[in-house]
């Protein structure tokens, strides 16, 4: 489907239900598009009607990847890559007629449904729809009419400056505008589902900064750099951010110093809250979010989660709490970033693990075995240490 005047239309989501907030939902979502989209050429980009209209403003538009890139903006339901043509019926018919002569090829049957958004329009949509489809019948004569269930369904859009025709749309990304749902650090390891978790809570529409505990010698550099790619994967969606590395050597020494071994993970645990949410603080965050999966491990058992949440007074958002591993998985391929969770480079939390870790912790057990550690101190000198990046697209 190549033609010069090609552009896209882009339909919003649950944006369209916000009230009053409507508007300033709509202009974070236009920036978020024109941020995204500043790789893929020069074009206009304004909305009308709940639809976000992009128009390459020159001819060395990538088209291709403006499609591909707008599917990943948060916000966005729907993408529809179209062709304006002039108010006329025959103008409709004869853009139909190129810009989807390869569609009406494959299909044997096609419908045409119509929307006129413009309501001065001088034919009410079931007669655009008939206009167009019986022209295009006649063009195409190996392709009948099937309103029921066609191959091909044309879509004819009466809107204010402009038709537009176009084939079926495919699926947006969904959700709510990166930066309307507040701003949260995320916990990113090099697992499966910390970036699953992540992006998940950016299509609620939260603007995202990570945190990465590493312990060197015990982790490796390349385990790092996986964790960086992982960001960089979900820039796509999320836009830039920083991941703020903490080193944690120190800390887990410690720990295996000087408390009883059934405890080594929920300790750490609670290290990793208390520096997230320092971390949090200080870059105006106010929330944290984990991978974490109810039953998943020892360290997530609903106990075991109370006894790591208990160091740290900002909600702890986990979003993958009642989920499947399968469901996660699934997601992680959806989102590209599988196949790098899956290289096999150890975690700081795969360093220590104890042999047999309680899963039904108590509370005043975990806090005394900690006491045997100078936990400020700790706390301070991880975060003396900590260095960041900033990761973009
Ligand atoms: P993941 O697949 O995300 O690694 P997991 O199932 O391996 O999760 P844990 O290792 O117990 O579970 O970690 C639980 C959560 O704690 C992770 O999802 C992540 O949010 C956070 N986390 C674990 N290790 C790190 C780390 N090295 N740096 C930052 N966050 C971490
Ligand atoms: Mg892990």
């Amino acid at each position: 489907m190549m033609n010069n005047n090609e552009m896209l239309l882009l339909k919003l989501g649950e944006v369209v239900l916000k009230g009053l907030n409507r508007r300033s939902f709509e202009d974070k979502l236009v920036s978020n598009v024109r941020r995204r989209l500043k790789n893929c050429g020069s074009f206009q980009i304004y909305i009308r009607q709940s639809t976000i209209y992009v128009e390459p403003a020159t001819d060395s538009c990538d088209m291709e990847a403006a499609y591909a890139a707008a599917r990943q903006v948060f916000g966005v339901v729907s993408v529809a890559r179209a062709v304006p043509c002039e108010k006329t019926v025959e103008a409709i018919v004869e853009t139909a007629k190129t810009y989807l002569a390869p569609a009406f090829a494959a299909a044997r049957t096609f419908k045409v449904e119509s929307k006129r958004a413009d309501k001065h329009f001088y034919l009410n949509s079931i007669q655009i729809s008939q206009a167009v489809g019986g022209e295009l019948a006649e063009a195409f004569p190996n392709v009948a009419v099937d309103v029921h269930e066609p191959d091909l369904t044309v879509y004819v859009e009466i809107r204010e400056k402009h038709a537009y025709v176009h084939a079926p749309s495919v699926p947006g990304a969904g959700g709510l505008p990166v930066g309307m749902g507040g701003h949260a650090v995320s916990l990113l390891s090099g697992g499966l589902d910390s970036p699953v978790s992540s992006w998940m809570m950016a299509r609620r529409g939260v603007e995202l900064e990570m945190v990465h505990f590493v312990s060197p010698p015990y982790t490796s550099q390349q385990a790092q750099d996986k964790v960086l790619e992982l960001a960089r994967l979900l820039t796509a969606y999320c836009g830039r951010m920083i991941v703020h590395i903490v080193p944690f050597t120190e800390i887990q020494e410690e720990i295996r110093k000087n408390c009883p071994e059934e405890y080594f993970t929920l300790i750490m645990r609670r290290f990793m809250m208390r520096l997230a949410e320092a971390v949090a603080k200080k870059a105006g965050a106010k929330a944290l979010i984990t991978g974490e999966s109810l039953g998943q491990v020892a360290s997530q058992t609903m106990m075991a989660l109370g006894v790591t949440e208990d160091v740290t007074t900002m909600p702890v958002l986990r979003p993958l709490i009642g989920m499947d591993k399968v469901e996660i998985i699934r997601i992680a391929r959806e989102i590209g970033t599988y196949d790098t969770s899956i290289l096999p480079y150890e975690d700081c939390c795969t360093v220590f693990t104890p042999r047999h870790p309680c899963t039904r912790p108590n509370l005043e057990d975990v806090r005394k075995a900690e006491s045997a550690l100078d936990v400020d101190a700790l706390v301070a000198k991880a975060l003396e240490g900590e260095t960041w990046v900033r990761v973009k697209p």
